[in-house]
């Protein structure tokens, strides 16, 4: 499978602690991606890391664990947008994720570095808003749904593989709980838009790819873990086969009405899957522009 270099998670120390100030203030917007969903009250219980290092090579290694953002992020920064992003992980654990890494790793990433200055009043709600180009970030609840769905508590995430990149948010956040994540995007000027907001953060197991993700990355499969981040009629055979047995893929499924759907290969030519809650996504096209 994977080799494994020891160079990462980086430490982390710096996210915390400074004078919180300007807590944004979130209006939702409503476009695609938001995704309905209920509430059950958890906890934010622990803070880790997210990752940041230098640009789209993976190196991955030991216990995936957030990282951190880097000096070449202003801390005074960070520090003003600590408290609504915790605000926005306790949003979201009160919507039902429970996944403490996950719910750490939006607590960490600095949602508002993937945002045009215009909405960043907003980058702290729990809303999708454009990136231009007709596409979305997507909700955060979703995006934290979806990465606690493709966990496994009985074996940590090492090579997961995202199709959508749009602007970065969700491979950033999915750089926090695996050792390796790929990410492809077929619009070029969101993939370079994805490489400029993710460049300050210096994640140094996220690598981006330039392509038509319903073809995988067969170069570099199999994966313990897919996400799609576009929604398809269905999911793109290709990308089943470049599943390793016993890892999981999680994808919107559907048109108009779309569902999230868990597949799980159990076999060299099996696979189960579960249909869970509504959603609304981009749709997921074919090739490259
Ligand atoms: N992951 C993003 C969500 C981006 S929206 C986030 O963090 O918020 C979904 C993205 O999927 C769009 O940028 C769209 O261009 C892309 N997409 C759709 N079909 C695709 C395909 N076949 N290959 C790669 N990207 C695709």
């Amino acid at each position: 499978m994977s080799e494994k270099r020891s160079n990462f998670p980086l430490p982390l120390s710096s996210v915390t602690g400074g004078g919180v100030r300007k807590p944004a203030a979130p209006a939702p917007v409503a476009t695609p991606q938001t995704a309905t969903q209920n509430a059950r009250t958890s906890q934010v219980q622990t803070r880790q890391v997210p990752a940041t290092g230098t640009g789209p090579r993976p190196p991955a290694a030991g216990t995936p664990q957030p990282a951190q953002p880097q000096q070449t992020m202003q801390r005074s920064e960070l520090a003003a947008t600590e408290a609504p992003r915790r605000a926005m992980a306790a949003r979201v654990a009160r919507e039902g994720v429970k996944d403490a890494q996950v719910l750490s790793a939006l607590e960490i990433m600095p949602r508002h570095m993937f945002i045009e200055p215009a909405l960043s009043s907003q980058a702290y709600a729990d809303v999708s808003l454009p990136i231009g180009h007709n596409q979305t970030i997507s909700q955060p609840y979703i995006v934290a749904r979806m990465i606690e769905l493709l966990k496994d508590a009985r074996q940590p995430l090492r090579r997961v593989l995202e199709i959508g990149t749009g602007c970065g948010y969700q491979a950033a956040v999915l750089s926090c709980v695996a050792q390796e994540v790929y990410s492809i995007e077929r619009i070029k000027p969101l993939h370079e838009l994805a490489k400029a907001n993710l460049r300050p953060l210096r994640i140094p197991n996220l690598r981006l790819q330039y392509g038509d993700g319903m073809l995988g990355l067969p170069q570099v499969a199999p994966f313990d873990g897919i996400i799609l981040a576009a929604a398809g009629l269905e999911v793109p055979r290709a990308l089943l086969e470049q599943l390793a047995i016993g890892a999981r893929l999680v994808a919107p499924v559907g048109a108009q009405v779309q569902h999230l759907q868990r597949i799980t290969r159990t076999g060299k030519s099996e696979w189960t899957s579960e249909t869970l809650e509504t959603c609304h996504f981009v749709p997921l096209r074919p090739g490259i522009v």
